[in-house]
């Protein structure tokens, strides 16, 4: 495995995500498949699991604690999860008032079945309140030896200096894949330039990469894709599109799978620590082994390039994920 360091702790390249195992968006994962899927991330040499309390709504946190439980080893693990979303009736909501952070932590604590988190990160910035607070109320938590390490998620430049301005900044989770570049301009270069560990989420472009989805595929009216205008008609057929032309190439120029390939891309890009690579079953994470040991060429990413600017011509973000504003 490839390692890196967050605020001085040896990391893998490769991190689980742990959104699917949650249970709610991606379809229902038996528990044993899922605690199976942490062991197996362990196995492969992946120590850091990201997760948050969204995620299934607590599951996730509790099948990782259960995973620790039977593996054994807590140092085994680096914990990455989150704080700052709520969900209600509405949806799900960016709330980081003192009150939720607080409660969430203990939460998150209890359910994760450990004394401290190794990298706790805000997961979208709450435009209701000063991110100074927020920032100081996370250092706290460091403070009180409940917390390792800090982090942002989906935060803008100007948000990220501003927590930086009241706490120490550990890492910045942005999607990125080969279809959603949005970092590439300011994002990247400003964590390089500030010593801020990038650990990127979406790799695979929500399964869009990962060569199972095909032409013509449908989705459960409760999974997530069926939301995702990227898997929406006429965008999905262009990114199919693009999907086989890299197949073939992945093939035909390293022997080697498309989501090899996207996953290598995503590696391979200068200022990235960690790509995060969501698993719901043990056997998806028989892949890692091909992502380790090469990498891509200029004149590959150059062709990886021309392929996705010819097949989609009409790209789209992940905006969609984006939580609604707090009312109260
Ligand atoms: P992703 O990693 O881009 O894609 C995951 C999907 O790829 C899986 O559900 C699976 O689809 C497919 N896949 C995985 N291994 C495969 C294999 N060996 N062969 C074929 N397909 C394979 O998805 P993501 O969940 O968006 O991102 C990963 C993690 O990032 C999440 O779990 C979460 O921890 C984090 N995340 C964070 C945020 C944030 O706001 N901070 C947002 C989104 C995600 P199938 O289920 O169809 O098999």
């Amino acid at each position: 495995m490839e390692t890196t360091t967050i605020a001085g702790a040896e990391v893998s390249r490769i991190g689980l995500g742990t959104w699917a195992i949650g249970g709610l968006e991606w379809g229902a994962v038996p528990e044993d498949v899922a605690i199976a899927t942490c062991l197996s991330a362990v196995d492969c040499g992946i120590n850091l699991i990201d997760t948050a309390p969204i995620y299934g709504h607590g599951r996730a946190e509790e099948i990782i604690g259960k995973a620790i439980r039977l593996h054994g080893r807590r140092d085994a693990f680096y914990i990455s999860t989150k704080a700052g979303l709520e969900w209600n009736e509405r949806g799900v909501i960016a709330n980081s008032t003192t009150t939720r952070l607080r409660h969430e932590l203990e939460d998150s604590l209890h359910r994760l079945g450990t004394e401290f988190i190794d990298l706790y990160q805000v997961h979208w910035p709450d435009t209701r309140i000063p991110i100074a607070e927020v920032a100081g109320l996370m250092a706290d938590f460091q403070r009180e030896g409940k917390v390792r390490a800090l982090g942002v998620s989906n935060f803008s430049v100007a948000q990220m200096q501003e927590f930086r301005s009241v706490a120490q900044l550990a890492s910045d989770q942005p999607p990125y894949n080969l279809f959603e570049r949005a970092i590439d301009s300011e994002t990247l270069p400003w964590c390089a330039a500030n010593n801020v560990a990038v650990i990127t989420y979406s790799s695979l472009c929500r399964s869009m990469l990962g060569g199972r989805v095909h032409r013509g595929m449908t989705f459960d009216a409760n999974d997530i894709r069926s939301a995702d205008p990227k898997f929406q008609e006429p965008r999905f057929s262009q990114y199919i599109t693009a999907v086989e032309r890299l197949r073939k190439f992945a093939r035909d120029r390293y022997g080697n799978t498309v989501l090899a390939l996207a996953a290598r891309w995503v590696l391979d890009r200068p200022g990235i620590s960690v790509a995060l690579w969501g698993a719901k079953r043990p056997e998806q994470l028989d892949a890692v082994a091909g992502v380790l040991g090469w990498s891509l060429d200029s004149a590959a990413l150059a062709e990886i390039d021309r392929i996705v600017t010819e097949s989609v011509t009409d790209p789209v973000g992940p905006e969609y994920l984006t939580p609604k504003v707090r009312e109260d």
